[in-house]
């Protein structure tokens, strides 16, 4: 047995410690005064980082705010992010939001430390040097972005390309959901089985899959289905809202390790055409992958079931059918969306999805049954 697992250093789960951020972030940024914190602007509108910007300004940081970052982020939200940090002498980053604000932060603290330019960091491990000190919020349960290495950026119009570095790790992640509590339901539903995509997707990776990629997998999966429904249902149960963002980032840990497939690699060519939300496309796709995967992944499935559903004695393929209707019946009591046609996406869009899916190789090759074109079309059409 050989493998390799990685993730940050710190975590601190804290209900209510981003009021407490300033006492919380004495590691990493010891000494380092100026602080560019990267969030958007509608958090920014609704002043939920007031009590974290307080607690820094109380603790004697300086902090900057760039609160442009917008979904799907394009190349340019970066460099006017490291263009604001650079002329203010940023000594350290915080990302403080959803995936979006977490990877533009990521790239930012390396940006503001080298001189390499963009276009050469896309694809595994192309950063060289070191980044800024880093520490990451997270306000939505989804993305897992806290954990991971990986930062997703829209090039040219529509497409979404990947820089996975090591430096993108960060120093100090700070899970407090109570941030998640004023999250719409949408949102929730869609974020929730986002972070349950990159569990089942880690877990049936046919790259890296490794034994504790697997246990973060399990866990991830047994917390986000417990309590979906009712964070959903109540976004104040506090309980449920632990779970979720705890449950998150187990599963951010488990993909980080053992990556992501084809629900990520056809879910991008629907954000990159019609900016639908990240967690959302994911939703829309995962019952036809799940289905599809079936011929060679219904084994691991079945033991997914014993974790969600609970042990059984029945044969292999049953207890991967019921995993799979477990799933989908999670999504349908969410309230997520369930078709392409119900979020906007004309029909005769599916075979310029399906070609532009074909392009993320990086994912598409760690799906458990090869994807072709072809193939692609029909997850579409059943999915439309
Ligand atoms: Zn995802």
């Amino acid at each position: 047995m050989t493998f390799i697992f990685q993730t940050p250093g710190k975590l601190i789960v804290e209900w209510g410690g981003a009021a407490r951020l300033g006492e919380r972030v004495a590691y990493p940024f010891g000494d380092l005064r100026r602080l560019l914190m990267v969030t958007d602007k509608a958090l920014r509108d609704a002043c939920i980082a007031d009590p974290a910007l307080a607690s820094l300004s109380a603790a004697g940081f300086e902090v900057l705010v760039f609160d442009a970052v917008v979904a799907d982020p394009p190349e340019a939200v970066l460099r006017a992010c490291v263009e604001l940090g650079r002329g203010f002498g940023a000594q350290g980053v915080i990302g403080f939001g959803g995936g979006s604000s977490m990877d533009v932060a990521k790239l930012a603290a390396l940006l503001l430390c080298t001189d390499q330019p963009l276009d050469g960091l896309y694809g595994i491990d192309k950063a060289k040097g070191d980044r800024l000190p880093l520490v990451q919020v997270p306000t939505t349960a989804g993305t897992g972005s806290e954990v991971t290495n990986i930062t997703i950026l829209t090039t040219g119009g529509t497409t979404k390309m990947g820089v996975v570095s090591r430096q993108l790790y960060a120093d100090l992640v700070l899970l407090d959901a109570e941030l998640t509590v004023g999250l719409p339901r949408i949102h929730t539903a869609a974020t929730g089985i986002d972070a349950m995509v990159h569990a089942i997707e880690a877990y049936t990776s046919r790259s890296r899959k490794n034994p504790l990629s697997d246990l973060f997998a399990r866990e991830a999966l047994r917390l986000l289905s417990a309590h979906l429904v009712a964070a959903c249902e109540d976004g104040a149960d506090r309980t449920a809202r632990e779970a979720m963002l705890l449950g998150a980032c187990y599963a951010g840990q488990a993909f980080s390790n053992s990556p992501v497939a084809a629900v990520h690699a056809l879910a991008y060519p629907l954000g990159g055409h019609y900016h639908l939300p990240h967690g959302l496309t994911n939703a829309l796709m995962l019952g036809p992958v799940l289905r599809f995967n079936m011929r060679a992944a219904a084994p691991l499935y079945a033991e997914l079931a014993d974790v969600v559903v609970g042990a059984s004695s029945a044969e292999t393929t049953a207890r991967a059918a019921a995993f799979v209707d477990h799933v989908q019946d999670l999504m349908n009591r969410s309230g997520a969306p369930r078709r392409l046609r119900d979020v906007g996406v004309p029909e005769e869009s599916l075979p310029v999805l399906a070609a532009d899916a074909m392009k993320q190789t990086r994912l598409l090759t760690n799906n458990p049954v090869e994807v072709t074109e072809a193939d692609a079309l029909r997850l579409y059409q059943e999915a439309f």
